[in-house]
């Protein structure tokens, strides 16, 4: 049955971890196609923005219209490569400024609820010829990016298009004092990207219901599995008690049962019928078992009681010599023991309200205990203290109650599971019943035990 558990709790275990990677892999999809989703939204949102606005039209035309004049000139040797690249980063840098205050202005009309940057960046420039196509910027070998609009950094940019511009041009230059003109196709390759900021706030808002939701679910599957577990584990603790009770009791029953089942015998032989010593040792014999039987049978009966299904009938007693009797009868009980009891009085209040006859039960059931559990010679020490409220401390010399046990010897059943403990018969259901008794009387039980020292408990009861 352990083993089946604990093979359960695997199970559950690799199953919890198997669930939470499946969510966590469908949470990651959702991600990311939350992500995408809000991604090409905003691209189509911005998308176009450029083309459609006059202002950065025209910005865009100025930039374009200054840097086709200065290919022009070096297209018939007046400029170098570099003079080229440098110009055309020069007038970039010149209109940038309010390059990017009209982009804003153009994101604002378009009722964008979060910011946004965004730039041009300049792939290539090449011009084409049918001999042989001349690169004058290349953003793979280029030492430095030339950029119309925001700065972005590279790990948030996000590309939302590439643009290619292909365009005849022809300028006049004079060349040797004749007016002539300068053609060439141009190729000129951009990128565009954004920025979006915190954009990965926006997409974890959009999912935390669905967050929070799958929280919930993997708690309450948590929650259910732990209940589940411990509702198994305390079922197989109750099918333990009740197999322990079931063992106990047969054992308890036999002694008598086969002491009666001779005893009977004895009383059909002839000879015996004849001696009357015999015969009437025989019947007190019969009768002692009898009342073991009976015993045992009130013992069940009345130890499944908790303490307030107990009526008790008080009467006001004499603690001392109340206390004296019920060790006098006790050790006559066990004559045939090596037992000493020590008595210590220690008495302001003599006259004590309580239950004679339950009160007797609980002190003789650890008393029995004392003994019960011990090796001879047995030594028992009882000392009563009665001034504010009622003390009963019986200690005794016995084979002690390890700490663990200690929190569970009050319990229903309980024996504990050592080798002197198995050999000592027993229900484990004294010191339940006496704690309920004491609790009846409005009082507690401490124990105070040591293994191979000793036990002792005391017994608080209120006066009232
Ligand atoms: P039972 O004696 O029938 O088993 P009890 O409820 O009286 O039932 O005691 C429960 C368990 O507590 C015992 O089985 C024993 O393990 C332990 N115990 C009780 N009293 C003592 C004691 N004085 N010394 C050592 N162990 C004790």
């Amino acid at each position: 049955m352990k083993k089946k558990i604990n093979v359960l709790i695997i199970a559950a275990i690799l199953g919890l971890i198997a669930l939470s990677v499946i969510q966590g892999y469908l949470i990651n999809n959702t991600y990311k196609l939350k992500k995408d989703a809000f991604i090409s939204e905003t691209r189509k949102s911005v998308s176009k923005i450029d083309d459609f606005s006059p202002a950065l039209d025209s910005l865009t035309d100025f930039w374009r219209e200054n840097f086709l004049e200065k290919l022009a000139d070096y297209k018939i040797g007046v400029a170098k490569k570099n003079d080229v690249v440098d110009g055309l980063e020069f007038v970039i840098d010149s209109i940038n400024d309010t390059y990017r205050k009209e982009y804003q202005k153009e994101l604002v009309k378009k009722n964008i609820p979060y910011g946004i940057k965004f730039h041009k960046k300049v792939k290539a420039v090449i011009v084409l010829d049918s001999v042989q196509n001349d690169t004058l910027f290349d953003t793979l070998k280029a030492p430095k990016q030339i950029i119309i609009g925001d700065l972005i950094e590279e790990e948030n940019a996000i590309r939302i298009s590439t643009t290619s511009w292909e365009t005849e041009h022809t300028s006049n230059r004079v060349i040797n004092d004749v007016n002539q003109e300068v053609s060439f196709y141009l190729l000129f390759l951009t990128e565009d990207e954004i920025d979006i900021a915190g954009w990965k706030n926006i997409v974890f808002k959009q999912m935390l219901g669905l967050l929070l939701l799958s929280l919930l679910i993997f708690a309450f599957v948590i929650g259910l599995l732990y209940y589940s577990i411990k509702s198994l584990i305390t079922q197989k603790k109750i099918a333990d008690i009740k197999t322990d009770f079931v063992n106990n009791i047969t054992h308890e029953l036999k002694t008598p049962l086969a002491t009666l089942t001779l005893a009977t015998k004895m009383l059909k032989n002839d000879n015996v019928k004849q001696q009357h010593q015999l015969m009437d040792n025989t019947v007190s014999t019969i009768e002692r078992q009898n009342k073991r039987l009976q015993k045992l049978i009130d013992q069940v009966l009345n130890n499944s009681l908790g303490y307030s299904e107990i009526s008790l009938q008080k009467e006001t007693i004499d603690i001392e010599s109340y206390v004296n009797t019920v060790l006098d009868d006790f050790l006559l009980s066990v004559t045939n023991k090596n037992v000493t009891v020590n008595r210590t009085f220690n008495i302001e209040k003599q006259n004590i309200t309580l239950d004679k006859f339950y009160t007797t039960t609980a002190l003789l059931n650890i008393l029995e205990n004392a003994v019960k559990y011990n090796t001879e010679p047995v030594v028992i020490s009882c000392s009563i203290e009665s001034k504010n409220e009622l003390k009963i401390k019986i200690s005794d010399n016995g084979i002690g109650i390890s700490e663990k046990n200690q929190k569970l010897i009050f319990e229903k059943f309980f024996r504990a599971g050592n080798k002197e403990v198995h050999d000592v018969k027993g229900l484990g259901l004294g010191l339940y019943y006496t704690n309920q008794i004491v609790k009846a009387h409005g009082g507690s039980i401490k124990l105070d035990s040591k293994p191979e020292k000793g036990s002792s408990f005391t017994l608080t009861i209120p006066f009232n």
